[in-house]
């Protein structure tokens, strides 16, 4: 048998794109990588090797899950599009550590799947490059999943790359960054840029690197509380934290609890809510705790 091109090469994507007369959904953001360069860094970046499991979002043709499924104990990749099962059976078919499985990310239920494929899995890893009109929520999913994930290495848009990696007091802060550090270390890896794409999207691309903690950077005494008071705090960026506070709870008798509540913290209310450090938005849900006011969130 002849050696095959490797996939994530212009000829060879397009040979495949031709053999089944595929086109790319824009739909269901369908971009391919046609750089093989970029995909090998992806896959050292996550440092995968023979004791690493991976588990792989819309592997499309194959590109990117060729490269792990090179270093991989074994690969796992989620595809939603049924008209990339038989391409992928055919250019996937000389990797036997290939799993390909035909279901919608956001609908998997990862209790069912760790107990029939991860019995023995000693580091778990998410590698994608991501479709990006559900970059957050497939983000969310995993993070909120039962699964055991060690690290995720990560192909978005750059903009939202730069909102997950942001520190306070800078524009891109938001709920999303504080979400997703109070679970993982976040770091963006590289970029990319839109050319080594096939179609090309309209922006540049980032890696980013998310490894999870193992505790979080702060204890909180209601988590769902410090989420919903995180998400408050930003409703309208450019109001005080105060304002933002005080219109959720929506009880002018409970103002002066919200101002102990403010004291106890110490935080000063006249603040914006970007200026708040993780620990600070902590220690405020902390104390609305101590002041009563939970209720007023939940
Ligand atoms: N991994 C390939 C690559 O790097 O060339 C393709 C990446 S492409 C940006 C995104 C892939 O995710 C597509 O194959 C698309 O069909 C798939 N996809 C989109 N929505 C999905 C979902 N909800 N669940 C699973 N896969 C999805």
């Amino acid at each position: 048998m002849t050696k095959r091109q490797e996939i994530a090469t212009p000829s060879r994507t397009r040979e495949i794109l031709n053999k089944y007369d595929l086109s790319a959904k824009k739909s269901l953001g369908q971009n391919f990588i046609i750089d093989t360069n970029i995909l090998r860094n992806i896959v050292k970046t996550a440092a995968v090797d023979e004791n690493t499991t991976v588990i792989e979002v819309g592997p499309g043709i194959g590109a990117l899950t060729e490269q792990i499924a090179k270093e991989a104990k074994e690969v796992f990749a989620f595809e939603i599009d049924d008209r990339l099962l038989s391409v992928l059976a055919d250019t996937l078919s000389p990797y036997e550590n290939v799993t390909i499985l035909h279901q919608d990310i956001l609908e998997v239920d990862f209790e069912q799947f760790k107990e029939k494929y991860l019995e023995n899995t000693t580091r778990l890893v998410v590698i994608a490059n991501l479709p990006y009109y559900i970059t957050t929520p497939i983000i969310m999913h995993l993070i909120e999943s039962s699964l055991a994930v060690d690290e995720m290495v990560l192909m978005m848009q750059k903009e939202v790359a730069s909102r997950l990696e942001a520190k306070p007091s800078t524009k891109a802060y938001g709920s999303l960054s504080i979400a997703l550090q109070y679970y993982m270390d976040v770091e963006v890896a590289f970029t990319v840029p839109r050319t080594v794409f096939m179609p090309q999207p309209n922006v540049d691309s980032a890696i980013i690197q998310l490894k999870t903690l193992k505790e979080p950077p702060v204890h909180i005494k209601n988590e769902l509380l410090f989420f919903k008071v995180v998400r408050a705090s930003f409703v309208q960026r450019r109001k005080t934290i105060w304002n933002n506070l005080k219109k959720t709870i929506g009880d002018k008798n409970k103002e002066q609890e919200l101002k102990e509540a403010f004291q106890k913290a110490n935080v000063d209310p006249s603040r914006r809510g970007e200026s708040l450090t993780i620990e600070e938005f902590g220690q405020l849900a902390d104390a609305l705790v101590s002041c009563n006011l939970e209720d007023s969130f939940l």
